[in-house]
């Protein structure tokens, strides 16, 4: 069994650990990006990684991402997050799973393991057997995914009303990715009397839902009002934004935009784009309530509150020029910052 602290030169992190134990086959990392709000939380994330390397460049960019996501949501909490080198499918095993429960174990709460891809309630639930440092695993709460998506349709809604100053009812939204946070933000836009544009690269996962369905390379530039990325990371990139019609970008999917420069392609082209950690924060902001005891009330009121932000953002951009995605991580930065005074 190993654990070391890495010395990456991509890192500004407090602490990266790695651990590999041959009796359950784990291999894992753990990276804490910042404190300075509180105990890191994330997710613990399994993939068949192609490398050690890709796994460590995946935690670092995924934790330091929870970092900026806690302080924009307004939570009292720091970026962490873990991967596991698995297939799923094949490799997850209770064995590997309490293996994993003790290097957070070890770790004495300074990180909060969750759910993330490749990870379901149940695996958070086997973790978290053999170590208290779990979120998100509250009796009569689901996987958060709701809250997700309900983050993402009030951000979505406080956006178009900043645009056209009505609300969701007629307009047109293209969403990619009917999985967990598709397909309920799909839910509520139907109710909202939205028109739907749909696709998944899984044939079946439209079934069920409401919408035309397009091929999986053509839904970026559907004929729309609306772009809701929740599949992928880079979906927004030099190749795509200049083929987007959608007015407003808005969706579930973490680290939407490809490279610098993305964002001010973005603004140059007219169109409002509401920061990807802001708009996917709703299953975090859950995690902290389950923590608190559970209030749900507390919760939806929270939830609510991502359109003040959003709107607080637009107009902060529309003030100074920058981009969206800069004022919310010059925000997110303040907020860390005075938390270090
Ligand atoms: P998921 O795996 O349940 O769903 C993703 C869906 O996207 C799948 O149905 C998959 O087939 C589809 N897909 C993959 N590639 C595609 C492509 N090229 N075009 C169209 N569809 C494609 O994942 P999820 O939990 O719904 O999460 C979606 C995104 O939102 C991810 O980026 C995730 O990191 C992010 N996110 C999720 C949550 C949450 O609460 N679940 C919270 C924050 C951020």
């Amino acid at each position: 069994m190993g654990m070391n602290t890495f010395d990456h030169p991509d890192t500004d992190h407090e602490l990266v650990q790695w651990r590999h134990d041959p009796a359950t086959g784990l291999n894992a990392f753990i990276a804490i990006h910042d404190r300075s709000l509180g105990p890191a939380i994330g997710g613990c994330r399994i993939l068949p990684y192609s490398s050690r390397e890709a796994a460590l460049q995946d935690v670092l960019r995924l934790s330091r991402g929870m970092t900026f996501k806690c302080a924009i949501a307004g939570i009292p909490y720091g970026g962490g997050k873990a991967v596991i080198i698995a297939e799923p499918s094949r490799d997850k095993t209770t064995a590997l799973l309490h293996a994993m429960g003790r290097f957070v174990d070890d770790l004495n709460g300074k990180y909060i393991t969750s759910f993330d891809s490749g990870t379901t309630l149940a695996d958070v639930r086997t973790i978290g057997e053999v170590t208290p440092h779990v979120g998100g695993i509250a009796d009569g709460f689901d996987n958060a995914s709701q809250s997700t998506a309900e983050g993402v349709f009030t951000c979505m809604a406080a956006g178009w009303r900043h645009l056209t100053g009505a609300d969701l009812a007629g307009a047109s939204v293209a969403i990619q990715g009917m999985g967990q946070v598709g397909r309920r933000l799909a839910a509520l836009l139907y109710q909202a009397g939205a028109r739907l544009i749909l696709s998944d690269v899984d044939p079946l996962a439209c079934d069920g839902i409401d919408g035309e369905i397009v091929a999986p390379e053509r839904i970026h530039n559907a004929d729309v009002d609306i772009f809701a990325p929740c599949a992928l990371g880079g979906v927004l990139s030099r190749e795509t934004i200049p083929e987007i019609s959608a007015r407003l970008i808005c969706g579930g999917a973490n680290n939407q935009l490809a490279a610098t420069g993305d964002a001010e392609r973005i603004r140059d082209r007219g169109i409002l784009y509401c920061p990807d950690y802001l708009a996917n924060a709703g299953g975090i902001i859950e995690l902290h309530y389950q923590r608190g005891g559970g209030d749900r009330a507390a919760l939806h009121r929270h939830l609510a509150s991502l359109a003040d932000t959003l709107q607080h953002v637009i107009d902060e951009a529309q003030e100074s020029g920058a981009t969206t995605a800069a004022v919310a991580d010059a925000i997110a930065m303040r907020r860390i910052g005075a938390a270090r005074l």
